[in-house]
């Protein structure tokens, strides 16, 4: 075991070890290119009786598991989402496990509770939402989502679900290209997947308000009741926008929760100038963004926001007499406001980060990652064998290969997955694909907290590069 007298050493040699990884992370191969349970079979079969060292444990995780790992801070991760980190946020992590706190109640740590809320309101204010939404801190917008639904859930039914169970007449809406998380927690709500109505989307993979409207009013006409209506702003294929205001507009006719899935594109809204993916959110019931998405915060910290908390509190409230306490009612006891009893100490890698970015350097990084993107997919568009199939939005745009003379789709999707297997293989770049009209286009996604234009040129020289070697192939 480590005693306090060994640990400033031990701790000194990780931070160096950081500091060492960050220098050389360009080294290491983006993707992980290890095969099934090669990490697992390296792995002593039982737990170790004796004690072992610090040192022994670092070079074991330096030699089996790092080549596991996939380095989602590397600056040529261009693959789903980033989950971005900074060093501010890894500062503040150190400080939350070495509190160690678990922070389910305001009595078991009231700082965590109370910033908590302050940095829920900062940011808030920040993104521009209705200054009458709380915040809480949930540890992923999956859990927020569910939070969501099962609270309109408990709304439509009168708190009656929770008593009884769920009627099997509710419905829940959202379009075709929703997060699978709606779906996932439509299930575990006891609401069941096949009252989850998907409504088709326009040419820009935006909902069509007109057709949710219809499947409402069809639904009550054949005696379902419509709970709860989940819209996206900035889907996961292609960053498509729902149309907030006129969704709003029919849940307030038809009494149906609003829920706004922001994960990914919400940090933007810290940029005034991408507020009108928003308009309209006056109207909505809750409101979710990933702040470990795209604002540097290390995964988990997801700020989920609700427009009237009573009902968030009537919906979780548990109260076993060991968890009464003097305070209860005068504060906010962050258990009653998700699903699990604990939680961790998140608001302080968001305090770190916050304020030594400052707003203005947020807004700065957001607007480098954007104008690079804008840059590289200039690039790619002008090149004449690739095509944009999606022009760049916010940090993030679609693109395929496409050599003269290969006009058919199927041999064109080949051609592009065998492109993407390549250049993921090749450890240099890591990519992930989407379907747009049958097609199958890259995504290139720009989010990694310390990119850099040169990181960019390298990694577009990779794909013409890896382009030319398969054309000669084939
Ligand atoms: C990433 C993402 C999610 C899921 O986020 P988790 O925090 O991993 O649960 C949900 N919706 C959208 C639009 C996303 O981009």
């Amino acid at each position: 075991m480590i005693d306090l007298k060994d640990f400033p050493e031990n701790t000194s040699q990780l931070i160096e070890w950081i500091k060492q990884y960050y220098q050389n992370i360009t080294s290491y191969p983006v993707k992980s290119q290890v095969k099934p349970k090669e990490i697992y079979n390296q792995l002593p079969e039982k737990a170790p009786q004796d004690s072992e060292s610090f040192e022994a444990i670092m070079a074991d995780f330096e030699k089996i598991i790092l080549p596991g790992i996939t380095h989602w801070q590397h600056p040529n991760f261009h693959a789903y989402f980033p989950a971005n980190t900074s060093f501010e946020s890894i500062l503040g992590e150190i400080l939350t496990a070495s509190l160690g706190i678990q922070g389910m109640i305001w009595e078991t740590s009231p700082a965590a509770t109370e910033l908590e809320e302050k940095i829920m309101e900062w940011l808030r204010d920040s993104l521009g939402l209705p200054s009458q939404f709380q915040g809480v801190i949930q540890d992923s917008a999956s859990s927020a989502t569910l939070v969501a639904i099962l609270t309109a859930r408990e709304i439509k039914t009168n708190f009656e679900s929770n008593e009884n169970g769920v009627p099997p007449n509710l419905r829940v809406y959202c379009s075709s290209q929703v997060h699978s998380s709606v779906e996932k927690g439509v299930k575990i709500a006891g609401i069941g997947r096949k009252n989850l109505v998907k409504i088709a989307v326009n040419e820009k993979m935006q909902l069509k308000a007109a057709d949710l409207e219809k499947a409402i009013q069809e639904d009550i006409n054949n005696g379902f009741n419509p709970c709860c209506v989940v819209a996206a702003v900035g889907t996961t294929g292609t960053l498509a926008i729902d149309p907030i205001k006129e969704i709003a507009e029919i849940c307030r006719k038809y009494k149906i929760w609003l829920h706004i899935d922001a994960a990914y594109a919400g940090s933007a809204l810290i940029l005034p100038e991408y507020r009108w993916m928003i308009e309209g959110i006056e109207k909505a019931d809750s409101f979710v963004f990933n702040p470990h998405k795209w604002l540097f915060t290390n995964f988990d910290c997801s700020a989920y926001f609700i427009k009237n908390s009573k009902s968030l509190i009537k919906t979780f409230d548990i109260l076993p007499e060991y968890l009464k306490t003097g305070s209860r009612g005068l504060v906010n006891d962050y258990r009653d406001w998700q699903v699990s009893l604990g939680r961790r100490f998140r608001a302080l890698k968001l305090w770190f980060v916050i304020r030594s970015f400052g707003i203005k350097g947020l807004q700065q990084q957001l607007r480098n990652h954007i104008q690079l993107s804008k840059e590289l997919a200039n690039t790619v568009d002008q090149h004449p064998d690739f095509e944009l199939i999606m022009p760049p939005f916010l940090n993030m745009f679609c693109f395929r290969w496409r050599p003269s003379g290969f006009p058919e789709v199927e041999e064109l999707n080949s051609m592009n997955k065998d492109l993407m297997d390549n250049l993921n293989k090749s450890g240099e770049i890591y990519l992930t694909h989407t379907k747009v009209n049958g097609q199958l286009v890259l995504r290139f996604v720009i989010g990694q907290t310390y990119v850099k234009k040169e990181h960019l040129d390298n990694a577009w020289a990779m794909i013409l590069k890896e382009a030319e070697k398969l054309k000669v192939k084939s």
